[in-house]
């Protein structure tokens, strides 16, 4: 079977008819995306090959990308209720989203399927905030076990957008070196993380306190999006990583506080991958209740776990700051509870 197959959604649906979030959690409907916001992102010609495979038994994109008859619909409700998502937090229906949708996103170039993505929901989304909502800076944090090329490649010279990604180094799509920075207006606007194999939750804590925390405080984006991947978690078929469910929701916390210190909470969670159907439910589970504001981790002990264990990713850091300095101000980064760094002098 394929790894991105309808078993990934089907075990959250199941998980989430058997817990009891409380009123909180509310449903959004989604809806297909209209030809005109698909082509906001991607080439008429290409959107013509994906309408090609209707109803087709099977059509192959490229080596890791096939449809099945209904795929097409499935990615224009997948870009439909990202949109769905972002209206019902703009509009403040709702405090933060979280767009359970399939096929995934990430890897989807303007005029090319790749990587099981069809089209790029995340970018898709965001283009709908800047054109129904006047929304002008968006903060796109990509925590997916590979890197989103097809994001960077979007944004590639846009300030408009700043796309910050911690992935697996040397690792499918074969990008997302801390050298690759946004060309043009965009130049500095692209912020690449490259981890090494085997990463566990302190090393996303720590490039998030001490690399997107800096960076996100001086972009100052009105709405922060997340490529939310759970092909990091430990039993992944895909991502050799070490996260665990804890490490999630430890990832949305320090999220949801920097959305509240700087755009009013707006946090829109996208799924992207996440390819063992027990891992991605328990995950998902942990990432809503923190959204839901019920957490069920130790968040200060987490802390001082990424502060111990900060010499793991020190290099990286310390890599990715000589790369970014021309851009960003590092030293402001001391200021804020949840990121603060408690490591003795
Ligand atoms: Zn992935």
């Amino acid at each position: 079977m394929h790894p991105e197959s309808p078993q990934r959604l089907q075990s959250i649906y199941s998980m989430l008819d058997h817990k009891d979030f409380g009123p909180d959690l509310v449903h959004i409907e989604p809806r297909f995306a209209t030809l005109d916001e698909i082509l906001w992102v991607h080439d008429p010609h290409y959107v013509d090959r994906i309408l090609d495979s209707a109803d087709r038994a099977q059509v192959r994109y490229d080596p890791d990308t096939v449809t099945s008859p209904q795929t097409y619909k499935a990615a224009w409700l997948a870009a439909g209720g990202v949109m769905e998502a972002v209206k019902a937090v703009l509009t403040k229906e709702v405090r933060n989203a979280f767009a359970l949708v399939r096929p995934p996103g990430h890897h989807a170039q303007k005029d090319r399927a790749m990587g099981f993505c069809i089209f790029n929901n995340e970018a898709i989304g965001v283009r709908y905030a800047m054109k129904a909502h006047g929304i002008k800076r968006v903060l796109i944090v990509d925590w997916d076990v590979h890197h989103g090329n097809g994001i960077q490649s979007i944004f590639y010279d846009d300030p408009h957008v700043l796309y910050f990604s911690a992935h697996r180094e040397d690792f499918y799509p074969w990008t997302g070196e801390e050298q690759e920075v946004g060309a043009g207006k965009g130049e500095g606007y692209i912020v690449n993380v490259p981890l090494e194999v085997g990463c566990s939750n302190s090393c996303y804590g720590n490039s998030f306190r001490h690399l997107l925390w800096p960076i996100a405080n001086q972009y100052r984006p009105e709405l922060i999006v997340v490529s939310a991947g759970f092909d990091t978690h430990h039993s992944d078929p895909l991502g050799s990583m070490n996260v665990t469910p804890e490490g999630f929701a430890r990832m949305t916390a320090l999220l949801m506080e920097l959305a509240a210190d700087l755009c009013e909470a707006r946090l829109v969670l996208v799924l992207e991958g996440g390819y063992n159907p027990q891992a991605l439910r328990d995950s998902v589970e942990m990432v809503l209740w923190e959204l839901l504001g019920s957490s069920m981790i130790n968040k200060e002990e987490m802390r001082q776990v990424e502060d111990a264990q900060y010499d793991e990713i020190a290099e990286t850091i310390q890599r990715v700051k000589a790369v970014h300095r021309r851009y960003w101000d590092f030293e402001v980064e001391e200021e804020n509870d949840a990121f603060i760094d408690t490591r003795q002098p």
